[in-house]
């Protein structure tokens, strides 16, 4: 069973100050440049490893003139990445270089975390993991392989309560609660490594998130195939009594999509076809990539995306 993390989708402002952040500043590869399928007029940037693989993919919604969102109950709290253990020097010296919010590293369950904003507000982090600076990391950027990026290491979620939103991540997604330090607890997906993590802080009484710019809008979680999602989907209907959406296909991955017992919107995606399946590895995101059905209002999508300098 693949388990854990698929990608994360959330909400930016400007397009080009979006992009700069994630790959110049960041270094992650822009590994898909297309439109939101539910609404052309706006761009749908995937940024990952380098070749997008399952649980390296963030992915933002752009709108020029997006009212910022407020972080509250209901909603994913900070996205955090995988770092090498000897980097968090390096990234701490670079925020500072490039003006980055960020705070003191700190140590969560044991590890070393380095929390930051992007530029709309987004809560991110950079969690310090041992062992895992000969996996592959995408250095085509300014930050050098060393002490570039690995993936996800995983989410936290604001919510009332853990413990019905804990139920579907074990009974239905393959996680296992493991741990538990202060009001958070850690969910963890077998041996995943990459996007293996959820955590949920249980807020109690507090605020409602206000979905907007720095917000995550979903998470979405692997299925291998088709039959692997089916089988999630029936079995939150049978054993959960909560219905998802139908089918979507997505062109890079086939989703449903469904909103967990406390307020955050949950997909389920396909680990296949992946990004390759209309462009080559080696020149993924740089042309405008449509879903045949917008392929011929190509000339009119082009003419409202905003200019995208690289
Ligand atoms: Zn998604």
């Amino acid at each position: 069973m693949t388990r854990g993390i698929h990608h994360v989708t959330a909400i930016s402002g400007p397009a080009h100050r979006n992009l700069g952040f994630y790959t110049r500043t960041i270094g992650l590869r822009l590994v898909k440049k297309t439109v939101n399928f539910d609404d052309p007029g706006t761009y749908h940037l995937y940024y990952g490893d380098e070749t997008g693989r399952p649980g390296t993919i963030l992915t933002f919604f752009p709108w020029e003139h997006v009212a910022p969102g407020r972080v509250g109950v209901g909603e994913t709290q900070e996205t955090r990445f995988r770092v090498p253990e000897g980097a968090v020097g390096y990234w701490s010296h670079r925020f500072v270089e490039k003006g980055v919010a960020h705070e003191r590293p700190e140590k969560r369950f044991g590890e070393t975390v380095l929390a930051f904003k992007d530029p709309d507000g987004m809560r991110l982090a950079l969690v310090a993991e041992r062992g895992i600076e000969n996996e592959p990391a995408y250095s085509g950027g300014e930050v050098p392989a060393e002490h570039a990026i690995r993936g996800f290491h995983s989410v936290s979620l604001l919510l009332h309560e853990a413990e019905p939103t804990g139920a579907i991540l074990a009974d239905v997604l393959g996680f296992s609660q493991i741990g538990r330090e202060d009001s958070m607890v850690r969910y963890k997906a077998g041996r995943t490594g990459i996007g293996g993590t959820v955590d949920i802080q249980a807020a109690g009484d507090f605020l409602r998130g206000r979905q907007g710019g720095g917000s995550v809008h979903h998470i979405a979680f692997r299925a291998a195939d088709d039959a692997a999602e089916f089988a999630i989907q029936r079995k939150l209907a049978d054993d959960h009594g909560i219905r998802t959406t139908e089918q979507k296909d997505r062109n890079y991955f086939r989703s449903i999509y469904f909103r967990e017992p406390g307020g955050v919107l949950f997909e389920v995606a396909t680990d296949i076809p992946g990004f390759a399946t209309d462009e080559p590895v080696s020149s993924l995101g740089q042309a405008l990539k449509l879903p045949a059905a917008l392929e011929q209002r190509r000339k009119e999508i082009e003419a409202v995306l905003p200019t995208l300098a690289a």
